[in-house]
């Protein structure tokens, strides 16, 4: 591979965009923002997957509860012991992901709770242990035990259907640049990702990536410094913790499972009063990151407000039905060309 010259851009997801999420600390969307930046097409943002059950417990991180435990026999309930979720799909708990979630928010709106219940109390301690090792241990950490309690969760951001957009062997429409992973949108998961599709993905179109860079011509390269501006310097500017938190509400409430145009206008304009912050010198990791997650978070509440219908991670509550005639399509966002539309005949 000497001499063939090529980024490969596999910075992950972005779930820290949200309040609530199962991701790492590292997934704020550097990737696409940087790709963006750079004149790469971003496509598909509005598709976010909320993971139904992670665990809600003071102390404890997001953790992810996964859906094994329903497909086992756990049941979820409201805080006054109802199982739900006859009311809103016949798959009961095993309905669709974003179908469970926003079941889930309506119980704790209706119960005035920030929790549900998972309850697999009724199943053998034995076959819990077993079956489920780490769940188990995990919790237990936290003073809940998966064989004898009732396990509070709640949604959260837990993938990222779009992203940089790619071709069949991972290359962008920038010359030797290539996208692999969650950053990459390959068309692959559509609107909602079927669990544990992104690991074969990943796998797939890495070693795809690899044999396209192998055919390369090599390239001389003329190390170019970027030049910068002179510009005011980030330190007068109000924490970026504070900045980060803002914003990561602004996306649960406006831009997160349940979605209106109106919301969404709200939520942009939240957002761009942040944009001045373009304007100073960036230094700190977390100036950089919070940057990052602006960009990208702008690009996901702009298409989610443009999808005028709802459609496997997104969800409008004022376009509440799957419209083919008008949205079977993708949408693309270019920094200067602007909104782009692809159509195609198996999305
Ligand atoms: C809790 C959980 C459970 C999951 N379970 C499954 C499953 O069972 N099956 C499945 O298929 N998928 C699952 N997924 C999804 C899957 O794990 C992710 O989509 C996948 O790991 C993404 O891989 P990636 O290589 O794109 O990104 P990551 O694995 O997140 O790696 C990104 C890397 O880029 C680095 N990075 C980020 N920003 C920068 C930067 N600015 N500069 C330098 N480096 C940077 C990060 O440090 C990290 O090392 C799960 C996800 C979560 C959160």
């Amino acid at each position: 591979m000497r001499g063939k010259k090529a980024t490969i851009l596999c910075s992950g997801g972005a779930g820290q965009l949200y309040r609530y999420t199962t991701n790492p600390e590292v997934a704020t969307a550097d990737g696409i923002a940087m790709a963006y930046r750079a004149g790469a097409e971003i496509r598909d943002m509005e598709f976010i997957q909320f993971h139904p059950t992670s665990l809600c417990y003071p102390g404890a991180p997001r953790f992810l509860i996964s859906e094994a435990v329903r497909g086992e026999g756990a049941v979820l309930r409201n805080i006054h012991g109802e199982r739900f979720m006859e009311r809103y799909h016949e798959l009961l708990e095993l309905a669709p992901r974003d179908i469970v979630a926003r079941a889930i928010v309506a119980e704790m709106e209706l119960t005035r709770s920030s929790v549900v219940y998972l309850d697999i109390s009724h199943e053998a301690p034995e076959m819990i242990k077993h079956r489920f090792p780490t769940i188990y241990e995990t919790c237990l950490t936290y003073g809940l035990d998966l064989t004898t309690d009732w396990i509070p969760v709640a949604p959260a951001a837990h993938y990222m259907m779009g992203g940089v957009r790619t071709g069949p062997y991972g290359e962008t429409n920038i010359h030797r640049l290539f996208a692999c992973g969650e950053v990459s949108s390959t068309g692959v998961h559509g609107a909602n990702r079927l669990a544990s599709n992104s690991l074969s993905e990943a796998i797939v179109f890495g070693a795809r990536i690899v044999e396209q860079i192998s055919r390369l011509t090599p390239l001389a390269i003329t190390g170019q410094g970027i030049a910068c501006r002179d510009r005011r310097p980030a330190a007068t500017l109000q924490p970026i913790v504070e900045r980060r938190l803002k914003l990561q509400k602004v996306m649960v409430r406006q831009v997160g499972l349940r979605r209106t145009g109106e919301g969404l206008l709200k939520g942009i304009e939240e957002l761009k009063r942040q944009l001045p912050l373009f304007e100073s010198t960036l230094t700190s990791r977390e100036q950089l990151e919070f940057a990052n997650m602006l960009t990208s978070a702008l690009l996901l509440a702009e298409s989610a407000l443009t999808r005028e219908e709802s459609r496997g991670g997104h969800y409008r509550e004022d376009f509440p039905d799957r419209d083919d005639a008008r949205w079977r399509k993708h949408m693309i966002r270019h920094r200067e060309k602007g909104i782009l539309e692809e159509t195609s005949d198996d999305v």
